[in-house]
């Protein structure tokens, strides 16, 4: 009866608002790893709170970082904000077996013209012919962005499956 239960509470009213907005994986990354991805975001959840995510002119305002080991991916000013419909298995390491189709739709990416733009990236094998997932170059964990290989200038980054950090 005297345990204390204080563990849970977080200092939440000094947050900023980037953190606010991907609570789950920003703080506790390993849950989003391997699980049935059910904590990681509902499509529906972004909004308006990502506005200082990225500039006037829709490139990104922030360092983007892996959720896992923050290493960094891209460097500010360096992709566009885009809206496309990619499915994405759930984030792993890529050593752990999974079901191929076993992942979510994402609508909410980082736009790269250039493989050569990012600063740290890494690429799956060819996933039926064509595809190639974007993994964290040093830990390997991943998806977290997705690529066409018919579609040389296109390299997308989940909003959900990185860390935004100023
Ligand atoms: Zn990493």
């Amino acid at each position: 009866m005297s345990v204390s239960e204080n563990a849970g509470e977080m200092p939440a009213a000094s947050v900023p608002d980037i953190a606010a907005s991907v609570p789950d994986i920003a703080s506790v990354p390993d849950v989003a790893l391997g699980t049935d991805g059910s904590s990681i975001n509902e499509n529906g959840a972004l909004s308006d709170s990502h506005a200082d995510l990225y500039t006037d002119d829709g490139r990104n305002a922030t360092k983007i970082r892996c959720l896992r080991c923050s290493s960094l991916v891209l460097s500010p000013g360096n992709a566009r904000l885009t809206s496309k419909e990619l499915f994405l298995p759930h984030m792993q390491k890529k050593s752990a077996n999974q079901e191929a189709n076993d992942g979510e739709t994402l609508t909410k990416h980082w736009l790269v013209s250039d493989m050569f733009i990012f600063d740290n990236v890494g690429f799956t094998n060819t996933v039926d012919g064509k595809l190639k997932y974007l993994i964290c170059a040093d830990c390997e964990v991943g998806p977290i962005g997705w690529h066409d290989t018919n579609i040389k200038k296109e390299f997308y980054i989940s909003l959900d499956r990185v860390k935004h950090d100023r």
